[in-house]
């Protein structure tokens, strides 16, 4: 099965795409092909594969499947989402320019800030939920518009196809790291996007198991740039790892529509209660960009982030008593999991940075998991009433 199945449903695609059973054995699980090398008939003559940094047959079953699922033929797995970045990035020369979201992945940034800029390539952050700051910060060098939506933790969302007009208009491609949709909720590059990210340590893998990224496009000249410097920087994944990625395409579906009927519930549930300031998810009609995220994704996911009354010593509380939720940095996993920004995953932004993009004291993000919706009610109404 291939990428011209387009017509097959989603949850058909992840079952089988790139997964025909295997031709020596009839084995119908993709096997882990532990090898680093692959026999020459005669001196470059070979099935396929030549050296494992190159190519694999378990990743690659997993790269087809992960590329297929967001409607594209290329997809390169990667030991990390930041080694997805840093790969990506690879595609720039000294002298370029990118215009990233101002609120995004907190080890994107710092890869940006420490490690690229100090390369030669120029950065610009702006807050990309209105598409006219996009037009005013393009430059002619600017060669690639960065976007996460929805924003992390913030929650913000970016008009992916009127961003992708923008950034063609001007010369540049457009990369969506899609971390927190999945690709079986919103899929950028059926919006105009040219490259797709996902860290899968998050929901792709789904299960806090392992780290890994992969970035898919379906631009041949991109893919073979990609595939260059996806062998060539060997930041590829491991074959178990990408094994254990396939494994967790089969049930992202049905993960995605539990995350959703749970979150949907926390955030009704949070919205309403009198210790809570705000709560930020796409699928409450209270989110300013509500109408935005139905005609965009299919779905709302797992995460929120929420403003609790009384700041920093209220979070602390609410963090501290918490029993279902376990308090940990990382999301999409099938476990809830509650973190304070400010203090975890965002501590590597200055707090004057933090203040600007609007991380408050009080902001705390939950990645809801798909354990019992009541269980997940109680524990936090019971956490909160403690402060
Ligand atoms: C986690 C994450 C990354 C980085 O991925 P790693 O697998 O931790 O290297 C990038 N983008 C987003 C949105 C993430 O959540």
């Amino acid at each position: 099965m291939n990428s011209s199945d387009d017509e097959l449903g989603f949850e058909t695609r992840a079952i089988h795409a790139g997964q025909a059973p295997d031709p020596t054995t009839g084995a119908v699980a993709t096997p882990l092909y532990m090898t680093s090398t692959y026999v020459h008939s005669e001196p470059g003559v070979f099935a396929g594969y030549d050296y494992s940094r190159a190519g694999n047959p378990t990743r690659a079953a997993f790269e087809h499947c992960v590329a297929n699922l967001e409607g594209a033929r290329f997809g390169f797995a990667l030991a990390s989402g930041c080694l997805g970045v840093t790969t990506v990035m690879h595609l720039l020369e000294q002298g370029d320019h990118v215009v990233a979201c101002d609120d995004m992945y907190g080890g994107t940034y710092r890869l940006f800030e420490d490690v690229f800029k100090k390369q030669g390539v120029d950065f610009s952050y702006i807050d990309l939920r209105d598409p006219s700051t996009l037009e005013a910060a393009m430059r002619e060098e600017t060669r690639m518009v960065w976007a996460e939506t929805p924003t992390n933790p913030l929650m913000k969302l970016v008009d992916i196809e009127r961003i992708a007009e923008i950034a063609h208009a001007g010369g540049a491609r457009l990369m969506v790291d899609n971390t927190f949709m999945s690709p079986y909720f919103q899929r950028p590059l059926s919006l105009g996007a040219d490259l797709v990210l996902h860290s899968t340590t998050k929901y792709i893998n789904g299960h806090s198991d392992l780290i890994g990224g992969v970035v898919i496009t379906d631009d041949e000249a991109l893919a073979g740039r990609l595939d260059f410097l996806h062998k060539s920087i060997g930041g590829i994944q491991s074959v178990f790892d990408s094994y254990l990625c396939l494994r967790s395409l089969k049930t992202l579906a049905v993960r995605m529509r539990a995350h959703e009927a749970n979150a949907t519930a926390v955030a009704r549930f949070l919205q309403d209660h009198s210790k809570v300031e705000w709560v930020a998810y796409p699928g409450l009609a209270s989110h300013p960009q509500h109408e935005l995220a139905r005609r965009q994704t299919s779905g709302h996911g797992g995460m929120m982030s929420i403003g609790v009354k009384g700041g920093l010593d209220a979070a602390r509380v609410l963090m501290a008593n918490v029993r279902v939720f376990t308090l940990a940095e990382s999301l999409g996993g099938v476990e809830s999991l509650i973190e304070h920004p400010g203090l975890m995953t965002h501590a590597s932004l200055s707090e004057e940075r933090q203040r600007e993009v609007g991380i408050a004291p009080g902001l705390l993000r939950l990645s809801v998991g798909i354990e019992s919706e009541v269980d997940l009610i109680r524990d936090l109404d019971r956490a909160l009433g403690k402060i």
